[in-house]
């Protein structure tokens, strides 16, 4: 008999249970290949990387969890922290419930720091909804214990021209042989770049990423201050000529979720 996993002894009881959750919102997808598609997005607080373009708040401004009820309301409903996985797969239900999503993106910071939590969710989630899972794509040992249970995952490949941090190659390639290893979940790569991108670090990618099926998103980095992209456009064809001989999809697209002004 298959164990649940709210009831595996394996898993320690309290990071199982509950996790520190920013806020859940229906939105429109706004970065990958899904861009333009309706999704409940559950945002986690904290992450172990600092990259320089980051936009993400690492906690509420409350500390609670902020529920946007109904979608685009501007109302908020406030949860204690961290919240337990039977509360957050009801806010996920009723959300789910107000307009035909596409799926349930887990963004953060960070998801995979909960992949406890995590676990504990993704069943109860997969059978409402297909599990989409945005992450910096560096953790493969936490992939592992949610990958039967992830239907997508956007995978960052993080360049340091871009994050302003040291290389993470290897573990990027751990992460993405292990995605691989599950058949039916789906993987894409995000790459966030910029003037300083190197074809050095797109030669990177090409080493990590070993399927040339694997669609690559090469998204322009957007300026924290006013929210433009400063790449000139013959650095953009630079990029996408480079990739495109390594890979059959490749596809430059910048957040768009920004220009429409959603969550
Ligand atoms: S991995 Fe994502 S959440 Fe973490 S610092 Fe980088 S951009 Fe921000």
């Amino acid at each position: 008999m298959a164990i649940h996993p709210l009831t595996d002894p394996s898993l320690t009881p309290e990071s199982l249970k509950t996790a520190p959750v920013q806020e859940v919102f229906s939105s429109i997808q706004g970065e990958g290949i899904y861009v333009g598609k309706r999704q409940v997005f559950v945002r986690f607080a904290h992450c172990h990387l600092k990259c320089a373009y980051c936009d993400t708040p690492m906690t509420s401004p409350t500390g609670q969890c902020h529920v946007e009820t109904p979608p685009g309301s501007g109302i908020i409903e406030y949860h204690h922290n961290p919240l337990s996985a039977e509360t957050l797969v009801e806010i996920i239900q009723s959300l789910l419930k107000t307009a035909k999503h596409h799926s349930v993106s887990f963004t953060g910071g960070e998801p995979l720091l909960y992949h406890q939590f995590l676990r504990s969710v993704f069943p109860d989630i997969q059978r409402l909804s297909k599990t989409y899972l945005e992450t910096s794509g560096t953790q493969a040992d936490f992939l592992e214990s949610v990958l039967p249970w992830t239907d997508i995952i956007a995978m960052d490949i993080k360049l340091p021209s871009a994050t302003g941090e040291a290389p993470q190659f290897e573990n990027h390639a751990r992460f993405y042989a292990t995605a691989q290893s599950h058949p039916t979940t789906e993987c894409f790569i995000k790459l966030v770049f910029n003037q300083r991108t190197t074809l050095e670090e797109l030669a990177e990618v090409r080493g990590i990423v070993t399927h040339r099926q694997t669609p690559i998103i090469l998204q322009p980095e957007t300026s924290l201050s006013d929210r433009t992209v400063s790449i000139l456009p013959s650095q953009v064809f630079a990029a996408e000529n480079y990739l495109t001989q390594y890979f059959d999809d490749v596809r430059v697209i910048p957040q768009t979720h920004k220009m429409l002004n959603v969550l």
